[in-house]
């Protein structure tokens, strides 16, 4: 999960509304997930967040069948997601066993205690 500061701020309140974000540049238009101070592509800093469709492909996942810690249920799916814009999300996909690599994938949300949300994708 990515972390809550300065930087990832206005992407975790996007998301008490639901709205899944990426950043874009100013300088060139390069997208990038996660938030960062920086553009990877032209190190340019005036970088905004720009709401995403939440629609994208599994690029690559893996089943998790042994819990890592306490409060997780396996088995599970985690994926990259690539983005219809372009960037990639490490993520859940429901249902596990209808993840296969190149599958469209859609994003929905689960609430977290304190009113924001989590982006995880199901399979369409
Ligand atoms: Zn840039």
């Amino acid at each position: 999960m990515i972390p809550c500061d300065e930087t990832t701020l206005g992407w975790w309140d996007a998301t008490r509304e639901r709205r899944l974000t990426v950043q874009r540049c100013a300088a060139c238009g390069h997208h990038q997930h996660y938030p960062r101070p920086v553009c990877l592509a032209c190190g340019g800093l005036q970088l905004s967040l720009v709401d995403v469709a939440g629609t994208g492909v599994v690029e690559t996942f893996t089943v998790v069948r042994r819990a890592p810690s306490p409060g997780f249920e396996p088995p599970y799916a985690v994926a990259v997601v690539a983005l219809d814009e372009g960037p990639r999300l490490l993520s859940n996909v429901e249902p596990w066993p209808d993840v296969t690599i190149g599958a469209r994938v859609q994003v929905r949300w689960r609430p977290l205690d304190d009113g924001r949300n989590l982006p995880v994708f199901v399979v369409v």
